[in-house]
């Protein structure tokens, strides 16, 4: 039931798509509450951000932003602003960010944030800062209202938590162990935005591919996507992100064979070299992810294959990075995301000896990002001349007559055409190739 307004609500949203998710997941509960969406700072009456802590620049945008929000603050004191998501979840950081910033209200992480509610009311009762940090999950919560963008894509949580360590990361300190939810919650979560309109699902989770290993009855990931295959009315199916070490050959058959789930695969590499990946716990070595990128190449051609990659992890030398430049060439990603690793307190790496020194981390990751700028360019071009089945998103922000959308191999595709194309499947030929995007024409088969 929806209660008279009570005010506006702003939320800003850092990192990655769980992230995004998060958000989906407060603006719902306010909503429920009686708070209306503004997308103006200036107009609200409650701002949120939901943060991130992977990097130290994703932490540093934080501050930056809780600074400028203090003369907010001052001229509307009735203004509650709000910290959660990954940041306050590390240790100490709740009581650092309510030292640092009082005129942070309400501070909450990753495992609580159903219970917006209940925090929000505790701050209109007590008029004193909330902090509230659940150092781990209790159940799945299911039932939670959501709000999601108008359109045609949507985001489905599948599982929370990672279990890997992998030593360079922070995320498996404040997203909690892995616990995947029920298959049915997610099949319904599903059907019904099917039924809302949304076509092309993207299933949430840190290593996707560890889905139902907390499950009594076996029941695994690719156990999940043959089911959720069989939704009428979905157009596609995608998956982020799973780790190369658990991606099963049963798995790779059945994306191959599983009409609505599409071709392409995040795999990120972090390193090609196997010191390297050995020191960062990654579970696989230079020459098993090669295997597994040629087995996804035999199975399914015309998979887009994209990476997670990183420079600088302690102790890399020069050798261990023209492995990365050389795994980088062979596999010949159509995308990367390049991180410039940094330390992140509390994690192993942050101990390591040999920290290598900022200015060879910035060469090698220029140098990085030109091979795969290079690399991105010729595959796109390499696709001149070939049918996109394009499923369109709607205008161009150019406002230059022209319709964008998505591939099934997740690349956006702009063509000429009208409005009333969007939500639609549409068969495009590719005339041109450019680094983030392929162009073409409407193809009528002939
Ligand atoms: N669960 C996902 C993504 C985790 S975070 C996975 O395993 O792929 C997204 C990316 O951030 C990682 O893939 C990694 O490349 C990067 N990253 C994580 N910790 C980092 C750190 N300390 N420094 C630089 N990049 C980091
Ligand atoms: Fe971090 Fe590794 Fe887990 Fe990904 S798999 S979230 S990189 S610990």
């Amino acid at each position: 039931m929806v209660h008279k307004c009570k005010g506006k609500y702003h939320i800003i949203v850092f990192g990655c798509q769980m992230s995004e998710h998060d958000s989906e997941v407060i603006a719902g509960q306010l909503e429920e509450m009686g708070y209306l969406h503004t997308a103006e700072q200036s107009e609200a009456d409650i701002i949120l951000l939901v943060t991130c802590c992977v990097r130290e620049t994703a932490e540093n945008k934080v501050w930056g932003l809780l600074g400028r929000l203090r003369k907010l603050k001052q001229n509307k004191p009735d203004l509650v602003i709000g910290v959660s998501g990954c940041l306050p979840q590390q240790k100490d950081m709740g009581k650092n960010i309510k030292q640092r910033f009082p005129h942070v209200d309400l501070i909450f992480g990753t495992h609580n944030i159903h219970e917006l509610p209940r925090l929000i009311n505790q701050l209109k009762e007590s008029q004193e800062t909330v902090l509230e940090i659940w150092s781990q999950a209790d159940t799945v919560k299911e039932g939670v209202p959501v709000r999601r963008a108008p359109g045609i894509k949507a985001w489905v949580t599948i599982m929370y938590g990672c279990n890997n360590f992998c030593t360079y990361c922070i995320v498996p300190y404040v997203r909690g162990r892995e616990r995947s939810r029920k298959p049915e919650d997610i099949i319904l979560e599903i059907e019904e935005l099917v039924q809302q309109g949304y076509k092309d699902i993207t299933l949430l989770g840190q290593n996707v591919n560890s889905y139902g290993k907390d499950f009594t009855k076996p029941f695994d990931f690719a156990d999940l996507l043959l089911r959720l295959n069989q939704i009428e009315g979905l157009e596609r199916l995608r998956y982020t992100t799973s780790h190369p070490r658990d991606f099963t050959d049963k798995l790779i058959d059945v994306v191959a064979q599983c009409d609505r789930v599409c071709e392409n695969f995040h795999l990120p590499v972090q390193a090609g070299s196997n010191r390297i990946l050995k020191k960062m716990n990654r579970g696989y070595s230079r020459e098993e992810y090669l295997e597994l990128i040629n087995k996804i190449r035999d199975r399914v051609p015309k998979a887009s294959i994209t990476t997670d990659i990183m420079v600088g992890f302690p102790g890399e030398t020069d050798e261990d990075f023209e492995d990365t430049m050389d795994i980088v060439r062979q596999v010949k990603y159509d995308s990367a995301f390049t991180f410039v690793y940094n330390i992140r307190k509390g994690t192993p790496a942050a101990k390591m000896p040999d920290q290598v020194p900022e200015n060879i981390k910035t060469e090698r990751i220029q140098k990085l990002i030109a091979l795969q700028n290079e690399i991105s360019l010729a595959n796109n071009q390499a696709l001149v001349g070939e049918i996109e089945e394009v499923l369109v998103e709607g205008p161009t922000k150019n406002n230059d007559n022209k319709i964008g959308g998505r591939s099934r191999t997740n690349k956006l595709v702009i063509f000429t055409g009208g409005n009333n194309l969007t939500g639609k499947i549409v068969p495009v030929k590719i005339k041109a190739g450019h680094l983030t995007h392929l162009e073409g024409d409407y193809y009528d088969g002939r």
